[in-house]
């Protein structure tokens, strides 16, 4: 099929990670991808002439000085059957950085030009192969540091959300074409029926609403949460992290760029990722300084998205340093581990808690026998992401910031268009806030996004996606 190149440029980037890894991938993408690989490749065959989908072992050199440069498999996709829609030729040789880099300046030397960060996916979008939600995945996928998060964004990628987003726009647009029939022609048509304008509308609000119940769930498991255990020393904040970190470590290391000088933890609670802090670490840490690891203490416990208060079921009471943290926690989220269960009866320090911290979790735990330790982080997790729905849910997941908000624009779009019939107001107003909602329903897969956005997103990828 001949193609209509939307792209005049033919690029190429190193697709996989630099180090020392055995296959390293060079890509390229565009109306001369093909040329490209034949001036690297000195063999018989041409690039055009390989059957699409299939490799050949092939010898890369120096289009220059001819100098062999590695020995690889030349993958050819064939336009549009491929990843960007154009020609693409995967050069998958050895990894390494002196390799690819090598590999890459001939490819550059040959014609194409170096790729930005995220420009594959993006000539992906812009030539149809996928909508924006589903770019946006692809960046979520590659960063996503647990199974749950993993999972939420390989569906993303194969069009769950925007298949959910895109079945609420056709409910609008039923609507809309009741409504734009009677506006249109008044006399054959005359009044649209309220109530049956009103059905698909709030047909649409049931489906944006039940994507939204999934956003609080669904937006930590991209970004995570932090949570800091705080208490006296002593209590068992170090053996309940420990045993936190046993029953649920996360497959990740600990997240690069953070502080290194606290004792922290990379969890996996229910899923989400999640950093933990240990405030007796910073006490140890800075011991000849206690005044810097008070205060780093507080910020920390300050910047958290939940504080778990460890208390000691065997002190029997709430001691007055107890009392203080668990007052000083009122203004923020936080839950009450009870912990040492095993060796007293915590329902006493449970009941003098309650009475402190009335709204707060407290669940009496373990840390050396690992009890109650499930229902602790389930209590975390409820406490940053309210009642959201998402964990184990079967329904597409709300994971972005961006896709919240939109959703939240349209929800308050269609409930003003609900609003304006019921108070028996003219068509034309319902339908402005109709066209509302669908816009911002089309702000999430892209059919209706600002250009600036639309830059900014592929802009924040990684070189070579
Ligand atoms: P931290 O100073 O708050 O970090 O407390 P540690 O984690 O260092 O624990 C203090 C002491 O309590 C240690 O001797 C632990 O073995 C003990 N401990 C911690 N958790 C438990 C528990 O769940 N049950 C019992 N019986 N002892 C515990």
């Amino acid at each position: 099929m001949a193609l209509q190149p939307v792209f005049q440029e033919t690029i190429a980037a190193v697709a996989t990670a630099t180090g020392a890894a055995g296959v390293g991938i060079v890509r390229i993408s565009g109306p001369d991808a093909f040329t490209v690989a034949d001036r690297l490749t000195s063999g018989k065959r041409a690039a055009a002439n390989q059957p699409t989908h299939t490799l050949r072992r092939v010898t890369i050199c120096d289009p220059n000085t001819q100098e062999p440069l590695d020995d690889a498999l030349l993958a050819v996709f064939h336009g549009p059957r491929s990843l960007t829609g154009e020609n693409v030729v995967e050069i998958q040789g050895h990894g390494g950085m002196v390799t690819l880099q090598r590999v890459l300046s001939a490819c550059l030397a040959g014609g194409a030009r170096a790729a930005r960060p995220g420009e594959f996916t993006e000539r992906a979008f812009r030539n149809g192969k996928m909508d924006l939600a589903q770019a946006e995945a692809v960046a979520a996928l590659v960063s996503s540091q647990t199974v749950a998060a993993q999972r939420a964004a390989l569906r993303q990628v194969s069009g769950e959300l925007s298949d959910a987003v895109n079945e609420a726009a056709v409910v609008l647009q039923e609507a809309l074409a009741l409504i734009e029939a009677s506006i249109d022609f008044p006399e054959e048509i005359g009044d649209a029926d309220p109530v049956q304008v009103d059905a698909p509308l709030a047909h649409a609000e049931t489906m944006v609403r039940s994507l939204l119940s999934t956003a609080g769930y669904g937006r930590r498991l991209q970004e995570g949460l932090t949570i800091v255990l705080a208490g006296r020393p002593n209590v068992g904040k170090s053996s309940l992290l420990n045993a936190l970190s046993g029953t649920q470590r996360a497959i990740v290391t600990p997240i690069p760029g953070t502080t290194r000088d606290i004792v922290e933890e990379a969890l996996n609670l229910q899923g989400l990722p999640v950093r933990a802090l240990d405030t007796a670490g910073i006490r140890d840490t800075f011991d000849p300084v206690e005044q810097i690891g008070v205060a780093r203490a507080r910020e920390a416990m300050r910047s958290a998205d939940v504080v778990v208060a460890v208390l000691d079921a065997a002190d029997g009471t709430l001691t007055a340093e107890d009392v203080l943290l668990l007052e000083s926690l009122a203004p923020q989220p936080h839950v009450v581990a009870v912990n040492k269960s095993d060796a007293a009866d915590p329902a006493e320090l449970i009941e003098s808690a309650t009475a402190v911290t009335p709204d707060a979790a407290i669940v009496p735990v373990s840390a050396t026998t690992q009890e109650g330790l499930s229902l602790l982080s389930e209590a975390i997790v409820r406490t940053v992401t309210g009642n959201a729905a998402g964990a184990g849910s079967d329904a597409p997941l709300v994971t972005s910031a961006r896709h919240e908000a939109a959703l939240r624009a349209a929800l308050d779009a269609l409930l003003a268009a609900r609003a304006t019939l019921a108070e028996g107001l003219p068509l034309e107003m319902i339908a402005v806030d109709v066209h509302g909602t669908l816009q911002s329903l089309g702000e999430i897969t892209g059919a209706a996004t600002r250009e600036e956005i639309i830059a900014g997103i592929f802009a924040r990828f990684c070189l070579g996606k």
